[in-house]
């Protein structure tokens, strides 16, 4: 949950870029400060270079996932943050993970095959990273050609059990969670595909417990062809799969006008998120502008506090060049990472 992304500093001016692109990739070396506390100076004369180490063998490939805390997501072991745009302590950031509540010292295992990346105190690349795991994962087609790469990261654990270039195999015992880099005991759970943060529900099995819901607060729609939508998109603490958001303008046939939405893992992926100012103190919401050849059509996400018992994202949809006069239903639909539908339809 103390977890920064370092998108969000760099956008804040509060790093500057590792590299030449704004979007910060892994490079083959990284620094640990002499005292074992994470250095986000790569050029830092107290700092140590690791650099990134090979596997000790074959590795198996990836069938599935599992959950690295036995028992999540459920009570006790319940998401505090999900994935993608969150509300922390007064601030916006784009959580690159989801957060496993775990008492600190619990077993975490290893949720897929993999050889060990990184085990280490810390790790530059992560703001806040702790005690940090990751593990390089391969899956294979049937001739052992590789198809997909992901790194799945375990942060602010307490201790320790593999050593870089380890080859280990699902639902072995990595280390015991904790707080390291962390205001509260938490596993901060990562899953990188080629390298891009991805929300780690579609890996693993979804939660039932309870359902999501979608409500349309509001449509303003004006002569000029501007149509804005509010949503609520809410969702209980046991269920945070929550991960695209579908707007769709009908006309009195009920057929589709216009359509927009936003989905978290594609907005990461775009890297299209504009903080709505620059200002930290006022930032108030992600604008993701949909098309950047009309950018007056966007998305506004502003999530609310994920400490409720009932988180809830405002999204704005602003749709631009609509024939106010064919639009009389909105329709709006919250899916999650099962693609389970919430809907509401309102008539303008
Ligand atoms: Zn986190």
């Amino acid at each position: 949950m103390n977890y920064i992304s370092r998108r969000r500093l760099l956008q804040l001016g509060l790093l500057t870029p590792l590299v030449a692109s704004p979007f910060y990739r892994q490079s083959a070396a990284f620094a640990v400060c002499k005292d074992g506390t994470c250095c986000i100076d790569p050029e830092c004369s107290n700092a140590t270079k690791i650099t990134g180490s090979k596997p000790n063998g074959n590795i198996p490939g990836i069938s599935n996932f599992i959950w690295p805390i036995a028992g999540a997501p459920n009570t006790p072991y319940e998401i505090g943050d999900a994935f993608g745009p969150r509300l922390i302590r007064g601030e916006y950031d784009w959580h690159e993970g989801i957060d496993i509540k775990a008492n600190e010292g619990t077993d975490v295992i290893a949720s897929c095959p993999g050889f060990v990346r990184i085990a280490a105190a810390c790790d530059a690349r992560f703001v806040n990273s702790g005690k940090i795991i990751q593990i390089q994962a391969y899956k294979y087609d049937n001739n052992n050609n590789i198809i997909q790469k992901y790194r799945v990261s375990y942060h602010h654990l307490s201790e320790l059990f593999v050593n870089p270039g380890d080859i280990i195999t699902q639902g072995t015992v990595i280390g015991k969670s904790g707080c390291t880099g962390a205001t509260w005991p938490h596993l901060h759970l990562e899953i990188r595909k080629e390298d891009v943060p991805q929300n780690p529900y579609f890996y693993l099995a979804c939660p039932t417990v309870g359902t999501h819901t979608v409500a349309i607060q509001s449509v303003n729609n004006n002569t000029n062809g501007t149509l804005t939508v509010e949503l609520r998109v809410t969702s209980p603490r046991t269920k945070l799969d929550i991960n695209r958001i579908n707007v769709f303008a009908l006309d009195s046939n009920n057929n589709q006008i216009d359509s927009m939405y936003v989905d978290f893992n594609e907005t990461h992926n775009c890297g299209r998120i504009i903080q709505s100012n620059i200002n930290p103190q006022a930032i108030n919401s992600y604008t993701y502008t949909e098309n950047i050849a009309t950018p007056n059509r966007t998305v506004i996400i502003t999530p609310e506090d994920f400490s409720t018992t009932q988180p809830n994202w405002i999204v704005t949809f602003k749709f631009n060049g609509l024939s106010s006069s064919n639009t009389t239903k909105i329709k709006a639909q919250a899916l999650d990472c099962s693609n389970t539908i919430a809907e509401d339809i309102k008539t303008i």
